[in-house]
């Protein structure tokens, strides 16, 4: 019996749903208010895999705090432009969110 993958329908070694998946993978960031006026930039839709290392590296570019909250990552202040430059570099597929 072949194995018949669920979403196309195709036998899974002609099935290319996992590499479409990853390609249409996107990254949002975009930056929130919270009390205070206290800013926070969001970075969401990363990989489980990626999130922590990731986390560490942009707290170390922003120079600033965060933390990994329902798998996004939360970092103190508005570094909009300073992640999507890291993450653009890092090969995401980036959309910033007004
Ligand atoms: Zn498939």
């Amino acid at each position: 019996m072949t194995d018949i993958c669920e979403k196309c329908g195709l036998p899974k070694d002609l099935c290319v749903c996992e590499d479409i998946a990853r390609e249409q993978q996107r990254v949002k960031i975009f930056v929130v208010k919270r009390r205070y006026g206290k800013l926070v930039t969001v970075i969401e839709g990363l990989d489980r895999k990626t999130i922590t290392s990731l986390a560490k590296k942009l707290k170390g570019i922003c120079a600033s705090g965060g933390t990994i909250k329902n798998g996004r990552i939360e970092l103190q202040g508005g570094h909009l432009e300073t992640v999507k430059k890291c993450l653009d570099g890092g090969g995401y597929q980036v959309e910033v969110v007004k």
